[in-house]
């Protein structure tokens, strides 16, 4: 389940600290360590999984987790008092930016986000 190489199942395994601002059984969210806009944070599951491409059709837990994902972020959001909206981003590989391969949802907003 949990990647003994995986910076972020070390961050839910709390074995590397992060600044986390919810959690349940099976997502942590915690600050980015290098925020691209006043508020940005990573939502992750708990379980190890690399990207979009490492999603198995046929894993019904897989589905879950996506969609529970999904309905987490307007939770989240709002109680970070994100009113206005958010922006989530979803790396997937290198040629899409990704460089922590355990999957995480970017939520952005708060102002000074960059235009796309
Ligand atoms: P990616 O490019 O994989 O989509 O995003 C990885 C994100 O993780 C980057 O925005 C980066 O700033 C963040 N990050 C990398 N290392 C750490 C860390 O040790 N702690 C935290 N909180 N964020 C990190
Ligand atoms: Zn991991």
């Amino acid at each position: 389940m949990s990647q003994s190489n995986c910076l972020f199942c070390k961050i839910t395994n709390k074995e590397i600290p992060a600044e986390i601002i919810y959690e349940d059984d099976n997502f942590l969210c915690f600050k980015d360590i290098n925020p691209k806009a006043n508020v940005h944070l990573l939502v992750i599951p708990k379980q190890h999984i690399e990207n979009l491409n490492d999603l198995n059709p046929n894993d019904k837990k897989h589905h879950e987790i996506m969609s529970n994902a999904l309905m987490l972020l307007p939770k989240i959001a709002k109680e970070q008092g994100l009113d206005d909206g958010f922006r989530t981003v979803l790396n997937t590989g290198p040629g899409g930016g990704q460089e922590v391969y355990h999957i995480h949802f970017h939520l952005l907003g708060g102002g000074n986000l960059h235009k796309l």
